[in-house]
């Protein structure tokens, strides 16, 4: 069945109450600028094996950022990050900057996390199966024959069965997304982030997005999500975070911060979004 598929790939049973309370996702005190420009400005954040945390913002609030730094494609420069235990790897140099000890890479590919970007991000030349297997066999060195079975069986989850040898050019947006999702789920993660998974889509290809989504977080996979999609957030996460200015203003549960929002910031977003 799908979701055996899908708890295989997770590599455990959907969570449980135990299991849930086990954060893996550990962020204090987070700051990161550009140049001048203070981008992150102490940025809390715990998140939960299993949980479901939708980031909400104003554009420039610096939420792409955030999850960059969760998925070490960029160094910090004040406080810790923590992903599935792997102490992100980085020390403090003197002077007091953190520096990644081993490559960010490295500490990418040891926490098992994997990132879902607005604009796919796919491999042009490379067929949707092949797009699925490139990591698990050049990082992971699966074996390509297992490799391949994997790849098949996820691409069948995301809807994508009769595709799989179609180059994205031929596919639809919301077909190419469904093939990163694949991608993505390709190296069993512990954590999956998505950056404004459906902002580059069509209307009418978004509901088929939100509902792989909706799938993996059912499965019970550890996901950060940046999206405007109010609903998804309202029905589909354990917990919203609204963000602006490089820090977190709110958090709560969806009927918390998106129905009873205790700052006039969050609420003028809101009303915005509505
Ligand atoms: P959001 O995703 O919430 O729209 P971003 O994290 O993309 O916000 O951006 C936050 C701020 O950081 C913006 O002002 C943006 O211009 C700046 N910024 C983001 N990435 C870079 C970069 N690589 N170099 C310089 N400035 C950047
Ligand atoms: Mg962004």
């Amino acid at each position: 069945s799908s979701r055996g598929t899908l708890a295989e790939v997770l590599g455990r049973a959907p969570s449980d109450g135990a299991r849930s309370s086990e954060p893996l996702i550990v962020c204090r005190n987070v700051h990161k600028q550009y140049g001048a420009q203070k981008v992150l400005c102490g940025i809390d954040l715990t998140v939960k094996r299993g949980e479901v945390v939708v980031l909400l913002g104003p554009s420039g609030s610096g939420k792409s950022t955030f999850l960059r730094t969760i998925n070490h494609l960029d160094t910090i420069d004040w406080g810790e990050i923590t992903v599935a235990g792997q102490h992100i790897g980085y020390q403090r140099i003197p002077g007091g900057q953190l520096k990644p000890t081993g490559g960010l890479a490295q500490a990418r590919a040891a926490a098992r996390i994997s990132m879902v970007f607005q604009h796919f991000n796919l491999f042009n030349h490379m067929t949707a199966l092949e797009n699925v297997i490139e990591a698990p066999i050049r990082v992971f060195k699966m074996d390509p024959v297992e490799a391949r079975q994997l790849g098949l069986r996820l691409l069948d989850e995301v809807g994508l069965q009769n595709h799989v040898n179609h180059l994205p050019h031929r596919l639809s947006g919301g077909q190419q997304q469904r093939v990163a999702i694949a991608r993505a789920l390709a190296i069993s993660p512990r954590v999956m982030l998505f950056d404004e998974p459906t902002s580059a889509l069509d209307p009418e290809l978004v509901g088929e997005v939100l509902a792989v989504m909706r799938k993996l977080a059912d499965a019970g996979m550890t996901m950060v999500v940046v999206t405007h999609e109010i609903r998804f957030a309202r029905e589909v996460a354990d917990r919203v975070v609204f963000m602006d200015g490089g820090l977190v203003v709110e958090a709560g549960t969806p009927a918390e911060v998106l129905d009873n929002p205790q700052h006039e910031r969050t609420r003028r977003f809101l009303r915005i979004m509505e």
